[in-house]
């Protein structure tokens, strides 16, 4: 694995990425690369932050329920620039994990359903309705582009018993 995940507390994950202005080779590259690390640490979803680039793009693949009830993952999709559009004002709670914050699962509140504009790899700009699971990702990956961490958005109340966990992390993983 070249590509090394920055964990909670590494000052990158605090800042805000900078636009994509041109799909180098170096954007190619990397998000080849960052699809690798994400399957290889069994993630969802992962900002070009939590891999040490300022970039602003995420990789992710989408949840697919199947017929019989089982989840599986699509093939992986590239946002570059991405912007939310709309959000609906519907939200629901759910438990994030965050792979630069290891071992840790809270809730989360998010709205419902939105729309996103991004770019792909190839220039294209699409805009697409996405809801659930799947939105709650672009949510999630779209805060990490903004410095933004998934604990920033959880409830005191479910924050402070973990409290010394993050403490922990953040020595473990500096
Ligand atoms: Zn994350």
């Amino acid at each position: 694995m070249k590509l090394k995940i920055c964990y909670y507390g590494n000052p990158i994950l605090r800042k805000k990425t900078e636009k994509v202005t041109e799909v180098t080779d170096e954007i190619r590259e990397l998000a080849t690369e960052m699809i690798e690390a994400l399957d290889y640490f069994k993630g969802i979803g992962l900002a070009a932050n939590q891999v040490g680039s300022l970039h602003r793009f995420f990789v992710l693949r989408r949840y697919i329920h199947l017929p019989d009830g089982t989840w599986s993952v699509s093939e992986p999709y590239v946002y570059i620039n991405p912007k939310i559009l709309e959000h609906s004002k519907e939200t629901w709670v759910d438990e994030e994990g965050c792979l630069s914050i290891p071992k840790l699962r809270l809730p989360v509140e998010r709205p419902l359903k939105i729309k996103v504009e991004s770019m792909r790899l190839d220039g294209s700009m699409v805009i697409e309705e996405v809801e659930g699971l799947n939105a709650r990702v672009i949510l999630h990956e779209n805060d990490h582009l903004n410095g933004v961490l998934y604990i920033d958005r959880v409830e005191e109340k479910h924050l402070k018993p973990v409290e010394k966990q993050l403490r922990e992390i953040k020595k473990t993983y500096s």
